[in-house]
């Protein structure tokens, strides 16, 4: 095992076999070398330094079905909104005056935002806020689509592939949706220069190991400068309802194997992490992450945004509450930055 970890951090890659062996004969001494190899590995590249993103939820309308996912189409329990101009450029300001320099506008596939009603946000936004990133992660659109957007002022865009398998994908989503199509999306995204970013669930129904090293090799080959990936948790108004979540352990485990793989990458501790474990965000950053990304939603939305249940999002994990997760970091011995936080070269 530890002879894998050392080859990991030598040579950022493994063989599919090699994945697939760590991740199916884990345990706590491996955890405790790897995490250690890790986090000081992403103390070398980013100093005690956490990145801070503003996420805004703008809609939780979507015309996809994925079966995970409680915003889906077939959900008549999700009660949709949709934020208006307006709204997220009040969200916009009031995280600048909170140090975020990076705005995350994130939503289901909603046909109202069109290319046109979304390049004339993001460039507002982009004149407004010169110093500041805008990330988009609004799903799949046309190759033109992305370059409109990219062309408005957007410079990040975060994609899951949410699995490389296709025969696991087909098991996650309905017919309509393909991993071709997802992956030939994050090809076109980072052509046309976006900062990109892909990721999966961790402990997704049907998931195995196999999966996982499929996942690694994939993550490998697209070299993305942002790597999202998270527990899946399960909503009780999905065809999921009654699956198993995935592990906070697995979860860190993923996310150091990551890090040694990419040192570069821009890796968040997710809400979804810090959702099943009271300090799962600080025990992602220990594993490697580098990344938190509060919500800076409107309040009376927060809990409509319901991909999973349960999902935090009032206490420290919220914008405004900055200086609590400011204190949460100090306690592990790290800094929020309020830096744009861009990846390495860009
Ligand atoms: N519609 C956009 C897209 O498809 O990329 C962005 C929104 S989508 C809801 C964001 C991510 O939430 C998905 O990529 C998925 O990995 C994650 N997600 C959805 N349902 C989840 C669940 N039940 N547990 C954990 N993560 C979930």
């Amino acid at each position: 095992m530890k002879n894998l970890i050392d080859k990991l951090e030598k040579e950022h890659i493994l063989a599919q076999s090699e994945f697939e062996y760590l991740i199916n004969n884990r345990d706590a001494e491996t955890d405790e070398y790897l995490f250690q190899k890790s986090s000081a590995l992403s103390r070398k590249m980013f100093g005690n330094k956490i990145y801070t993103r503003g996420l805004i939820e703008i809609s939780n309308y979507c015309k996809n079905d994925c079966y995970y996912c409680g915003i889906r189409k077939s959900n008549a329990c999700c009660e949709r909104y949709r934020l208006t101009k307006e709204q997220i450029l009040f969200c916009c300001k009031t995280g600048y005056e909170l140090g975020f320099k990076t705005f995350v506008l994130q939503g289901g596939e909603d046909g109202f935002f069109n290319d046109d009603r979304l390049c004339d946000i993001v460039s507002d936004i982009r004149k407004q806020y010169q110093d500041c990133a805008i990330t988009l992660s609004v799903g799949e659109r046309s190759y033109e689509s992305y370059k409109r957007l990219f062309d408005a002022g957007a410079n990040r865009y975060l994609l899951r592939h949410e699995t490389a398998s296709e025969e696991h994908y087909a098991k996650l989503h309905p017919e309509s949706l393909s991993l071709k199509n997802r992956k030939q999306c994050l090809y076109n995204l980072k052509e046309i220069g976006y900062q990109v970013g892909c990721g999966f669930m961790v402990g997704s129904p049907y998931q195995t190991a196999q999966n996982l090293a499929l996942d690694m090799l994939f993550i490998h080959g697209l070299q993305p400068h942002m790597v999202g990936i998270g527990p899946f948790i399960p909503h009780k108004d999905t065809p999921f309802a009654n699956e198993k979540p995935g592990s906070l352990e697995l979860t860190l485990f993923m996310l150091a194997l990551l890090r040694l793989m990419l040192p570069k990458v821009l890796l968040p501790a997710t809400t979804a992490l810090g959702t099943i474990a009271e300090n799962g965000r600080e025990k992602g950053i220990l594993a490697g992450a580098n990344v938190v990304m509060p919500n800076l939603s409107p309040k009376n939305v927060r809990s409509k945004y319901e991909l999973y249940n349960n999902k935090i999002s009032t206490g420290e994990e919220a914008a405004e509450s900055r200086h609590l997760l400011e204190q949460r970091m100090k306690k592990i011995g790290y800094e929020l930055s309020t830096d744009i936080g861009n990846y390495e070269g860009f």
